[in-house]
């Protein structure tokens, strides 16, 4: 099988053209080429030389991700598909809006950590992603949306977030060499406050993000306290809130001026009570950061609803009255099914279904 130079960030790819005889320039050209202009056929890439571009076609190549679905919602968000084999889906959302554009991609095929409120997490773990399938969501995304055409200058796509199917500090290795490309100038140079990286609370994952690669951090807490973290997140039990939250402050010691979001899925009648925000409110005193809370996004088989609109607000209100910058985040693209893990959990259960019907066809013949 050919190399697939989406796999690599600039540092590996400058160590794979020395191994074959290259200059290590040769990797930025190659970088420029593949990251900032799109291009996939090396014959193209003028100032390679032209030995060096004939032997790269006959061993290496930039693999596309395959694609299942691509989907606008009339709010123009954008939910694309990508088939990563195996039966297994990964999906990419593309949310516009006024100042911004914002990618959330996906690290793993699924998830193991089984956290109850996320439909991600009860399909259960395939696998990880490499680092060419995660890279190469942003790199079809940016050429879907024009943001490769060299007369583009203000891109589409401004943000990143790591918010799609998968525990990202799970996949550290390949993760990290993924955010280094979204960084570095040689790619799409991605100022380091526009990349977030949101975790469960992996904490060893956490400390080794703020020395490779400390972008913006935004932690799934959606309790106040233990008992109840355990019971809606498993991995609560391994790393406890005191843990969490003394790597919280760790990670800030790295990047002194940023803040943590703290991502708050609201759970009617589990965690949305004026006793949780006091709870809340007290937990993280000293600890620079912000909120945003998500309206919870149902699917097949849920055990919780949603807190209705009004009571969100309050919740919100309660969190801002104790000093709390408090977002809430937008529902987007409902009409498409653009919440955490849906589409491929649909997409996955018909490739079952019809497997499983093919299987019954072919018993009964
Ligand atoms: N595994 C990482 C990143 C992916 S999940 C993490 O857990 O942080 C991205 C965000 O969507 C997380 O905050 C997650 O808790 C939230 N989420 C999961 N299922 C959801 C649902 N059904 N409704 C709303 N938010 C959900
Ligand atoms: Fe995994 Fe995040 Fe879903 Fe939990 S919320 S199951 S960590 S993807």
């Amino acid at each position: 099988m050919t190399t697939n130079l989406l796999d690599f960030d600039l540092d590996a790819l400058t160590h794979w053209c020395v191994v074959q005889g290259e200059k290590p320039f040769r990797a930025r050209q190659l970088s420029r080429w593949i990251h900032q202009r799109g291009e996939t056929s090396f014959a193209r890439m003028s100032d390679l030389g032209r030995g060096f571009s004939e032997r790269l076609s006959g061993i290496a190549e930039v693999r596309e991700l395959p694609l299942r679905a691509d989907q606008i919602a009339p709010d123009g968000t954008r939910k694309i598909l990508f088939d990563v084999g195996g039966g297994n889906a990964v999906e990419s959302v593309f949310i516009p809006e006024t100042d911004r554009g914002t990618l959330c991609i996906s690290t793993q095929a699924g998830c193991a950590l089984d956290c109850q409120f996320c439909s991600t997490g009860k399909q259960g773990f395939n696998r990880n992603l490499t680092t060419g399938e995660i890279i190469g969501q942003l790199w079809w995304a940016r050429r879907a949306l024009g943001d490769f055409a060299p007369e583009v200058r203000e891109r589409r796509i401004t943000n990143v977030v790591l918010m799609g199917m998968g525990e990202p500090l799970l996949n550290f290795d390949a993760t990290v060499a993924a955010l280094r490309l979204m960084l570095d100038d040689h790619a799409y140079g991605l100022s380091r406050r526009r990349v977030t990286v949101s975790t469960s609370g992996i904490v060893p994952g956490i400390d080794r993000l703020r020395e490779a690669c400390p972008v913006a951090l935004a932690i799934s807490l959606h309790a106040p306290n233990d008992a109840l973290r355990d019971s809606l997140m498993p991995i609560n039990r391994k790393y406890p809130l005191r843990e969490l939250l003394a790597a919280c402050h760790r990670y800030l010691e790295r990047a002194p001026r940023d803040f943590i979001t703290f991502e708050y899925v609201m759970l009617d009648g589990v965690n949305d009570g004026t006793e949780h925000a006091r709870e809340l409110a007290v937990l993280l005193r000293d600890l620079p950061c912000k909120f945003n809370l998500i309206p919870f996004n149902p699917f097949p088989g849920a055990a919780f609803g949603g807190t209705p609109m009004e009571r969100i607000r309050r919740f919100q209100a309660r969190l801002m009255d104790s000093g709390y910058v408090t977002t809430l985040r937008k529902t987007r693209g409902q009409s498409i099914d653009a919440a955490c893990g849906q589409l491929a959990g649909e997409i996955q259960d018909r490739t079952r279904r019809t497997l499983r019907l093919r299987l019954a066809a072919e018993a009964s013949s």
